[in-house]
């Protein structure tokens, strides 16, 4: 029997909550393959990391903190974020730490409408929102270059410098093109600003062109990041793949949840397509304070995040199963929570994804 070595890290926030419901699940989902040929189990280990850890040890991870980590097979992460901390330590201190120092340099984002879920856009069939965004997680406007001077006075001066390498676009272009050609529709769209950021930009636009010819079966265009916006409000049958910088595919990101029926539903896996390293997933929303120990927070980003996980360690058929449990929650109304507009906690969707896997046999 396999065993998975699997890091929680719940950090801040409603992370507490979504990820012990994202570790009920996965432990479901092990208990029912007991029963099949194909049978897994996970070896969890916590780590209490995050706004806390920061207050008792004045950092947000130990030191040594990655070398724990290092030979996980995986790591399902909450989120990081703390009203009495300053935003970039919560962000530079835990997530970006891990997602940098294990070089996860493709953050893939799929958004679908799940059945049961109204989207804000009318006219919108669930079919025509259908999409990958494939987010530069390594480099580019997070690069975290840059400095102030003069603090405090008239002349202070301050600046971030987006850094974008040949072979960090190089890399997340064959990745982008490699997922387009694997779906259905074979279609890219790569996010630009090329027309007002002159330099890194058209290096971009360069790169995407050159890689598009390893991949003859992909048919791919370009769009401008602002443009991007209004297509996905008023077009989104004509996206399915796309990939676009670290800061531009984390706005799009956000914008395609909240199309696609909330924040809450979407998750998010940070790969190391190599596997030098283990790879993290997690849900795409932050800590969510204003919902946090109530027991109100949505898991299904989360679980559609173990999803990925198991995607990632092979295991399909529990993943398939675990898909097909979250969309039989979410076509349940009475199983909504309250981003959703429902009345449901995250105890009774947790509850109800459990019952179903153990209904399937893995
Ligand atoms: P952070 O600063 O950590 O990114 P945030 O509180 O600014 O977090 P989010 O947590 O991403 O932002 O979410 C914004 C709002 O969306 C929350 O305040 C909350 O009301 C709602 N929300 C987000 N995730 C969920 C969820 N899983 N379940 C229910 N509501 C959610």
């Amino acid at each position: 029997m396999k065993t998975y070595k699997i890091a929680c890290i719940p950090g801040d926030g409603i992370g507490k909550e979504v990820v012990p419901a994202g570790q009920a699940v996965l432990q479901a989902l092990a208990n029912a393959s007991q029963l099949a040929a194909n049978s897994f189990k996970f070896d969890f280990e916590n780590f209490g990391w995050g706004g806390d850890w920061y207050r008792a040890h004045g950092e947000m991870m130990p030191q040594d903190g990655l070398a724990a980590l290092r030979h996980k097979d995986a790591i399902l992460f909450g989120s990081a974020g703390d009203p009495h901390i300053a935003d970039h330590i919560t962000l530079w201190g835990l997530r970006l730490k891990i997602c940098q120092g294990f070089d996860q340099y493709a953050n893939v984002r799929p958004t679908r409408i799940l059945p049961g879920i109204d989207g804000p856009l009318k006219n919108c069939k669930r079919e025509d929102l259908d999409w990958v965004i494939v987010r530069e997680n390594s480099e580019g406007e997070y690069s975290g270059v840059g400095g102030r001077v003069h603090q405090g006075h008239p002349i202070e001066a301050a600046t971030d410098v987006s850094i974008m390498t040949r072979a960090g676009v190089e890399r997340i272009m064959r990745f982008a093109f490699k997922l387009a050609a694997s779906r259905p529709r074979k279609l890219l769209t790569v996010v630009t600003k090329s027309n007002a950021q002159r330099h890194a930009m058209v290096m971009w636009d360069e790169i995407a062109l050159q890689v598009s010819k390893e991949y003859a079966e992909v048919t791919w265009d370009k769009v401008l990041v602002d443009a991007c916006t209004d297509r996905m409000v008023n077009r989104p049958a004509t996206l399915d793949t796309l990939v676009a910088t670290n800061l531009h595919a984390d706005i799009l990101s956000d914008l395609a949840a909240a199309l696609a029926g909330s924040l809450g539903l979407s998750p998010t896996a940070n790969i190391d397509p190599e596997r030098r390293y283990p790879s993290m997933f997690e849900p795409i929303h932050g800590s969510a304070f204003d919902i946090m120990g109530k027991g109100l927070a949505n898991p299904v980003g989360t679980f559609w995040s173990c999803v990925m996980l198991l995607e990632h360690l092979g295991e399909t058929a529990a993943a398939k199963i675990l898909m097909g449990v979250i969309e039989q929650v979410t076509a349940d109304k009475s199983l909504h929570t309250g981003d959703l507009g429902g009345k449901a906690t995250t105890a009774m969707v947790t509850q109800a994804v459990c019952d179903r896997i153990r209904q399937s046999a893995v």
